[in-house]
């Protein structure tokens, strides 16, 4: 396969959103006046970041925040730094949080931002300063009652409290002006794993449905960072069998199942490559390999279309897609795996676990009330639950994918709050 054919078929987020949405529209049948709403987003804020670099340099960044839709509640969603965090894959993202927030029913819209710049060239004082820039130039448009920030990819809770500092500075402390805090400034007990542990929820209750138990199950994992590497401890915990992973530098397999703890530390505390982790044979074109893995359970927990049908929705060995990642299915690969009989648990339900506990946080911050971190969980898991329930029944009653029941549940609770708001 030329990799200009696989390109062509590795289609942006906005796009795979976008073809998504036509298939559970038509499946409620939503007028075509409200799908014209509901695509397209309530604002797009476009602004320039300049930013004096370490090397005395003025660079300018672009940066983006898309509301995609606020009608049941203050826009969601996180900010992520990435060269390629254009207009469009902010608008598909931002898009997603709107369905997500339905789906799990939470107050919420849907919102994304990001700056486009490569975050691993950026000293400290760099990332702080893009942060703060990026801030000041957007908060007008931000609040707790409008717009609540979180981090996302090469973003974390220290970028969260620069956001904080900078927001606070023009209007007051309002910790529920952003989530996914540090503890100390108001984040909440659970939120750094909540992603892994809710997507850990969806296979148990999947698993027990179709009898694809976890215990025993063989388990392969695109993506180490924050949700694969949770999701791959929960899952060790429950007596699953992870045989391979990979992060970007490479990949890692032993069929009799890989000390999940020790990599956990080796990788996610002391931030080392997975290949150079003693307790497996190193992949050498992990990018290529991790597909080939046969296995129960097949987790992309990294980036965007990395199921294609030109490289591996014809050949992947598994008997479940759970999308850890967003977008990480093409709408061919998904038919492709759908005729396979591969059943795929659909991101927006899958990585719900972020956002819920996002909810959870923002709600101890305006009561001024910490939860423990065993409330969290406990609520997490009945969030998680409930989600999972109406998609299965409604996939099951209408013969449907997952991901076309999820859709349509969050595309008609929109809908309805559109239509109840009215205004237009
Ligand atoms: P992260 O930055 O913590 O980790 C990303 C992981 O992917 C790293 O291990 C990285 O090395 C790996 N990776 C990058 N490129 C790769 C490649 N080509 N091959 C294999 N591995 C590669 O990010 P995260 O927070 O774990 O997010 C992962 C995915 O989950 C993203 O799609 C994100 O949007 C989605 N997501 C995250 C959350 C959350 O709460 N963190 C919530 C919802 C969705």
């Amino acid at each position: 396969m030329s990799s200009s054919q696989n390109d062509r078929e590795r289609l942006s987020t906005n796009l795979i959103v976008e073809n998504q949405f036509e298939i559970a529209a038509n499946l409620i049948g939503l007028e075509p006046s409200m799908q014209v709403l509901l695509k397209s987003p309530f604002r797009t804020v476009s602004v320039e970041v300049p930013v004096r670099m370490d090397d005395g340099r003025l660079e300018v960044f672009r940066g983006y925040r898309v509301q995609h839709n606020g009608a049941r509640g203050p826009c969601k969603g996180g900010v992520r730094y990435h060269p390629e965090a254009d207009e469009e894959e902010v608008l598909g993202l931002a898009t997603t949080m709107t369905w997500k927030t339905a789906l799990l029913d939470i107050p919420f819209g849907g919102a994304k931002g990001g700056v486009q710049v490569r975050a691993r060239d950026l000293s400290q004082r760099e990332l702080e300063a893009i942060t703060r820039q990026f801030t000041r130039r957007i908060a007008l448009f931000l609040g707790p009652y409008r717009d609540i920030p979180a981090p996302d990819m090469n973003t974390n809770p220290q970028v969260m409290a620069w956001m904080l500092d900078e927001y606070s500075a023009k209007y007051g402390y309002t910790p529920a002006a952003v989530t996914g805090k540090p503890i100390a400034l108001g984040g909440s007990l659970g939120r750094e794993e909540a992603t892994g542990r809710g997507a850990m929820i969806i296979m148990q209750s999947y698993g027990r449905d179709a009898g694809i138990p976890i215990k025993g199950g063989r388990v392969v994992i695109q993506g180490f960072g924050n949700v694969g590497a949770h999701l791959a401890l929960f899952l060790h915990e429950q007596g699953a069998k992870v045989v391979a992973v990979s992060d970007v530098n490479g990949g890692l397999h032993n069929e009799n199942g890989l000390d999940v703890p020790s990599l956990f530390e080796h990788t996610y505390i002391r931030r080392k490559p997975v290949a150079e982790f003693d307790g497996g044979d190193a992949m050498s074109d992990a990018d290529d390999e991790i597909w080939k893995v046969s296995c129960d359970w097949l987790v992309p927990a990294a980036l965007g279309s990395v199921i294609t049908k030109e490289k591996n929705a014809n050949t992947i060995d598994c008997k479940v897609v759970v999308e850890a990642a967003n977008s990480p299915t093409t709408p061919i690969a998904d038919k492709i795996l759908e005729a396979r009989g591969i059943q795929v648990l659909p991101d927006f339900l899958v990585n719900a676990g972020g956002v819920v506990v996002s909810y959870f946080e923002w709600t101890q911050n305006l009561q001024q009330e910490p939860w423990t971190l065993e409330q969290v969980n406990r609520r997490l898991q009945a969030k998680m639950t409930k989600a999972y329930e109406i998609v299965r029944e409604l996939a099951e009653s209408k013969g449907v994918p997952w991901r076309t029941s999820a859709l349509a549940i969050a595309l008609r609770r929109v809908a309805d709050a559109e239509a109840l708001r009215g205004g237009h």
